[in-house]
């Protein structure tokens, strides 16, 4: 996956939780051959659509997005142009979604979302008439990524459709931000106009070595949240992708940290932490210090037993 950063960013490289996130380190190389520890590949029903649990569905809207984030999950993927839909691929997906009358929650990820508006405008445009589907979500960086991009032209036709969907089904914006030195006062901008809209705010942030392992960090990072009206979600382990791994935290300590955030912070502004294992089982609360378990030995949604390493 090649560097790639928006000039916003790059006005804040100075700052080391950002620069580690996004510029190329000594600790990847061009032998890395990325894998798919989550098996998105294997649920990918029709293209462009992953399907696990029974009821709901991920699109993927294109591979693209505003910077690329060393760390991520589908470092397999991002960048690439083949990831973008097509007409025909829409058509598809929205066949599948169609008949599927189990799948009642559907989540627009990628690539960003709000990176491609006018593919991500087509999609919502069709979903809103499922009736079977009950709530929709989209998961973004972009307010984190280049801010003010939330309010320029080219976004507002998709915005102003978010506006009116929300009025009618439930809409989540699922944002992804990992240190508090990313909320800066044009974060807090971008995150106040899409509060407007009537949607729910949400955030996810994974555990990233060296950028927000420590408690301190992430308690400043949710309450920071909290105060911008953002609802912390999930805490994640870093996800066994080859070539990301200097990134990964130690379990032990993870849920050392997890504990510690419940006593500092207040329920609502507390995330669930959950390792999303390997080889697809799924996203896996881990359960905290407080109850006397073996943190590495993990039930999955199936009730299937796992020994995380
Ligand atoms: C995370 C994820 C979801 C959504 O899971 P929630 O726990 O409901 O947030 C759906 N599909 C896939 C493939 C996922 O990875
Ligand atoms: S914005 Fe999200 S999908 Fe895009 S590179 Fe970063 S983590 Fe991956």
């Amino acid at each position: 996956m090649r560097e790639k950063i928006t000039p916003y960013l790059k006005k804040l490289t100075h700052i080391p939780a950002i620069s580690r996130q996004y510029q190329l380190s000594d600790n990847e190389t061009e032998d890395n051959s990325y894998n798919d520890p989550l098996q998105e590949d294997e649920h990918e029903v029709v293209k462009g659509l992953v399907h696990k649990y029974a009821n709901r569905a991920l699109i993927k809207v294109s591979y693209q997005c505003a910077a690329h984030c060393r760390f991520c999950t589908r470092i397999r993927q991002i960048g690439k142009p083949e990831g973008t839909l097509t007409i025909k691929d829409i058509d598809n997906i929205i066949t599948y979604l169609t008949v599927n009358k189990q799948i009642d929650d559907v989540i627009l990820s990628g690539g960003d979302p709000l990176y491609c508006p006018s593919i991500t405008l087509q999609i919502l445009d069709r979903l809103q008439h499922i009736d079977s589907i009950k709530v929709l979500r989209i998961g973004s960086r972009l307010p984190l990524q280049l801010p003010s991009a939330i309010k320029a032209p080219a976004l507002a036709p998709l915005l102003t459709h978010i506006k009116e969907i929300s009025a009618s089904k439930p809409f989540y914006i699922l944002l992804h931000i990992n240190h508090p030195s990313e909320l800066t006062p044009e974060a807090i901008e971008a995150i106040r106009h899409l509060r407007s809209l009537g949607v729910t705010l949400l955030s996810q942030t994974v555990f990233l070595k060296g950028v927000n392992d420590d408690e301190n960090t992430l308690t400043q990072l949710y309450k920071e949240l909290y105060y911008a009206g953002v609802i912390p979600y999930y805490l994640y382990h870093c996800d066994n992708v080859h070539g990301i791994q200097h990134f990964a935290v130690a379990i032990a300590r993870e849920r050392a940290i997890a504990t510690e955030l419940t006593a500092k912070l207040s329920g609502i502004a507390c995330p669930t932490y959950v390792i999303d294992i390997e080889n697809g089982y799924g996203k896996i609360p881990v359960a905290l210090n407080f109850t006397n378990t073996d943190a590495n030995m993990l039930s999955d949604f199936n009730g299937n037993s796992h020994i995380i390493k």
